[in-house]
């Protein structure tokens, strides 16, 4: 079958599904490998479950004319989401960076949203399986897109932007993350660049955090024509300033000569001021008024672990450990220093895939974090502890701060609590 072929099944009734578990009638089932799991096997339960097609790429799991069979499922998927972007003339977003790119898409969203049918990526679905999916989830009364393209290693994002095709794209920042697999920084900015490659070669727009120097040297490399500026210096296009981060952000922004407006935020973290101009931005460029644009940012509050604020019983905590590497745990440690509370406390702990570079930036993060006056500081993980010292407290693992926490509980204070993922830092929320 073609992929064109495939395509015609696909428009009947647009569902697309690669989990058996939730099959929708007349879905097309995508087998897709994965490391433990090979989803050929699955392929004839997603047709009793009601999918009209399923592609696989085994041929003993091919018993009838229900199944097709490809040469590699991943690629069919991924040629179905070009295909489909193909038929579709909408402007799409791209959005990559290191830190803040689900942030902005959100916020993004909401500032579309006001104006705009606006489709964006769910979630997290950033990789080379999310970005089809998330684009063959665009249907016809879609009239803009929001696409988070998450990366590695090289050549992913370059990629992506085939498939997701964005006429408009946004590096949120680069910074020190996933280092294992981009072998060095140098390798995460030449990754990112990667939309701006693809920006340039397409005749589409860029949008800049003009105060970057980061960014500005990747985008003057490239020396790309369209090119959106916002943040904090009056030699962007969208200027604003951040006015108060207690926790909230109150920021004020301004395009070109406009009027200056005051938004009141629900987010926290200074450096969330710029995914706000990021999406006032591209917001503003594609004809949402200052007031939708207003409207969309101040109604957004944030799920999910990323800088989510929440009331305990005795504490403030800022929980932000859905993800942590070395540049998102100077920002919050950035904004713990920032926000004027009473009793403020700082619970960190191990950022993974760091690579060579693990030792020296769990380092640099315990001197940081000492140098800010709070009433207890909290390291937790292995790479942490290799840093021990009195200063502060260290616990090998989050069952050890755990326990300490419990004996020697934290009380009306305001904490930050920052871990990658992996260290299961909702372990801790408990006993806060
Ligand atoms: P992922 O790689 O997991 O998809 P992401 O890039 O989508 O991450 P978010 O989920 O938006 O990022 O934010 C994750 C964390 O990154 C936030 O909770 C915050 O700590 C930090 N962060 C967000 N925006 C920025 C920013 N502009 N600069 C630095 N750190 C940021
Ligand atoms: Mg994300």
């Amino acid at each position: 079958m073609t992929i064109e072929q495939l395509y015609q099944h696909y428009i009947k009734n647009r569902l697309i599904a690669t989990d058996t578990r939730n099959i929708l009638e007349g879905s097309i089932f995508f087998a897709l490998k994965g490391e433990k799991f090979n989803a050929n096997t699955f392929a004839a339960d997603a047709l009793g479950a009601g999918a009209s097609l399923a592609v696989v790429d085994e041929e003993k799991y091919a018993t009838d004319d229900r199944f097709i069979l490809v040469e590699d499922v991943l690629q069919t998927l991924q040629d179905l989401a070009r295909h489909h972007r193909k038929q579709l003339h909408i402007p799409v977003i791209g959005i990559t960076g290191t830190n803040g790119k689900t942030t902005t898409k959100e916020l993004l969203f909401a500032v579309l949203s006001q104006h705009y049918k606006t489709f964006a990526t769910k979630g997290n679905l950033n990789n080379h399986i999310g970005v089809p999916l998330s684009l063959l989830s665009i249907d016809d009364s879609v009239e803009v897109a929001v696409i988070e393209m998450g990366a590695n290693h090289q050549g992913e994002i370059a990629f992506l932007s085939e498939i997701a095709a964005p006429t408009h794209g946004l590096i949120t920042n680069v910074g020190k993350a996933h280092l294992e697999g981009f072998g060095s920084f140098e390798g995460v900015k030449k990754t990112k660049g990667e939309l701006y490659d693809y920006l340039k070669s397409h005749a589409g727009v860029l949008f800049i955090q003009g105060d970057n120097e980061h960014l500005t040297e990747m985008e003057r490399q490239r020396n790309i024509d369209k090119v959106v500026r916002y943040g904090f210096s009056q030699s962007n296009a969208i200027v604003g300033r951040l006015e108060l981060a207690n926790p909230f952000l109150k920021i004020t922004w301004q395009r070109n000569e406009g009027p200056r407006y005051t938004v009141d935020t629900q987010l926290t973290g200074s450096y969330n001021a710029e995914n706000i101009l990021a999406a006032a931005a591209v917001g503003a460029f594609l004809g949402v008024t200052d007031d939708e644009i207003n409207r969309g940012i101040s109604g957004y509050a944030p799920t999910n672990n990323r800088s989510q604020i929440t009331k305990t019983a005795h504490n403030t905590v800022i929980a932000d450990y859905y993800n942590a590497n070395a540049s998102s745990m100077a920002a919050a440690l950035d904004n713990i220093a920032f926000i004027e509370a009473p009793q403020k406390a700082i619970i960190l702990g191990d950022m993974f895939e760091m690579g060579e570079e693990s030792f020296a930036e769990h380092q640099k993060l315990v001197v940081m974090a000492n140098s800010i006056p709070v009433q207890r500081t909290i390291f937790v993980g292995k790479a942490f502890a290799e840093h021990q010292h009195e200063a502060a407290e260290f616990y090998k693992t989050t069952e050890e701060a755990r326990k300490a926490l419990l004996d020697q509980p934290i009380k009306d204070s305001t904490i930050l609590l920052k871990a990658s993922r992996g260290m299961a830092f909702e372990k801790l929320m408990e006993c806060l």
